[in-house]
Parts: C-alpha cells; structure tokens; sequence
C-alpha cells in the first residue's frame, strides 16, 4: 500500500470510529455502540439521501473487524438475557466453562438446531422481492453494559427498503403443539432486536423438530418493553460490578446446556 493510500486508509478508520462511537485503535474493540431510536421506515428511495455517499473501503471493515477479535470481550448475550440470571453473571465475567459436559446427544440437539437456521435462512435468502441479511449482528452499550448477539435475519423488500427482523427457534413437538403465542423470553430477546437494529417489526418463527411445521409470531416494537430491558441489564449488571451473585433460582434453572454448572455448585447453587 502506497503511503497516500496508507493515509486514506488511516483516515477512514478514523472515521468509522466515529461513526462507531469507538474510540483511538489501541481501545477500539471493547467499545460498541451507544444504543439509539428507532429510525423511521418508509418508502424512501433506495439508498435516500445517501445515494451520493460513496462506499467504505470494504478491507478498512475487516481490518476494524479482525482486530476487534484479537481482545477478549465482555458482553450479555440477548438470546441469554431473560433466562438464569447467574448464567448470564458467569458469562459476562467469563468464569471457566466445560463445554464437555455436554454429551454427544446435546452436541446433535445444538447442531441440529443450527443446520434448521440454516435451513430457513437459505429459503429467506432466494425470494425474488427480498434480500435477506442472516446474522445480523449488534454491539452496543446499555446501562454501562456490553450487549452483543445475532438477530437471526432481516428481511428487506428491494422495492421500497421496507424492513422486518426474523427470529428462528427450533423446537421440540411437544413444546411446538403447545403454543399459542411467542414464549416471554422470545418476545424480550425479540423485542430488544427491534430497539437495536431499529425495526418497527420482528417475526419470531418456530420451527417444530418433530413435523417441520411452522408458527409465527409477529411482534412489534414496544417502548415499555425496552424499559423492562433496561431494567432487566441494570440489575445483571449490578451483580457484575458488585461480584455478587445472584440467589440460586430452581425455576430458572436448567442444566441441560448449563456450560457453568460446574462453577455454579462451586459458589452454592445446589446442582
Ligand atoms: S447451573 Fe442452573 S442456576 Fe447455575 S448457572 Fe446453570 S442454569 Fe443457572
């Protein structure tokens, strides 16, 4: 690279810092982005106003990319979130995990789970009217703390830039037959994309392991419910500052793919 490239090189990174709310390189990986409103969606030309700005050097986002990688990370995880709240303590302190507890049964049931993501992600991806953009990623900030996660996709309708996120959840038969509308913790995690990823709409989808039959949910962004989000971090969070541990709760609890069970009956928890 030339040193006049070298400098454009320099100064977009600059830039995307900025926009990124990151700071200097040598801190840039720890530092999302401060969370903000949903825009509006409409029928807006594609590309609006910004239809004159020219593109990003692409290998300036991996560089921003791959070096963010190289610093370990401390973060909620959404699909978490409204579940064990030790389990999310654990992870956010990053205490030793044992990933070998899981036996070959739990591994097919994960990888499983995977390959159905996969799946409808690959059928969503061949519509004619929509792009789809699968894993669609965040990292921000909220309460002081990190949160990073995938919303499964978001739909796009390339007539007028129209935006819907999707939300995949596989399973089991006797879980599917029972629903009659989104589980809590799907709606939270759901709800908290649409605040993130600034859509007025999600679909959570279920995908019943059993049958290959599907449900959908459509859930729409509700400001009460980012306030319980709020909440809902602050208090994890907390716990995080504090290194206090939150009381063993049995309702909450399930070990199945617990990979801190181990910790966790070493600070009490009877397990
Ligand atoms: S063992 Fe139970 S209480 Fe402990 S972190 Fe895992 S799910 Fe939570």
């Amino acid at each position: 690279m030339s040193g006049k490239q070298g400098c454009k090189m320099t100064a977009f990174k600059l830039k995307m810092s900025k926009a990124l709310g990151l700071p200097s390189r040598s801190s840039v990986a720890e530092t999302p982005r401060a969370e903000t409103p949903p825009a509006p969606t409409g029928k807006s030309a594609p590309g609006g106003n910004l239809s004159t700005e020219r593109p990003p050097s692409i290998e300036g986002i991996i560089d921003d990319v791959l070096e963010a990688r190289t610093v370990e990370q401390h973060f909620f995880r959404p699909s978490m979130l409204f579940g064990c709240k030790r389990a999310n303590v654990f992870h956010y302190t990053r205490v030793p995990h044992h990933p070998q507890r899981q036996n070959p049964r739990m591994l097919r049931i994960l990888d499983n789970g995977t390959a159905i993501h996969s799946v409808l992600q690959g059928y969503l991806a061949d519509h004619p009217d929509w792009w789809f953009a699968p894993e669609s990623r965040i990292l921000v900030k909220v309460q002081g703390a990190t949160i990073r996660g995938s919303c499964d996709g978001v739909l796009i309708r390339r007539e007028d830039g129209y935006r819907v996120g999707v939300e995949i959840k596989s399973i089991s038969h006797d879980q599917f037959i029972k629903l009659t509308k989104p589980k809590p913790e799907h709606v939270f995690q759901a709800g908290l994309y649409c605040r993130l990823q600034k859509l007025p709409w999600i679909v959570i989808i279920y995908w019943d392991k059993n049958t290959q039959h599907l449900k959908e949910y459509v859930v729409r962004y509700n400001p009460q419910q980012w306030e319980d989000v709020k909440e809902r971090v602050k208090e994890l969070y907390g716990y995080v500052q504090s290194g206090e541990l939150p009381e063993y709760d049995a309702s909450t609890c399930d070990t199945t793919f617990c990979a801190t069970v181990d910790y966790c009956r070493s600070k009490g928890a009877p397990v």
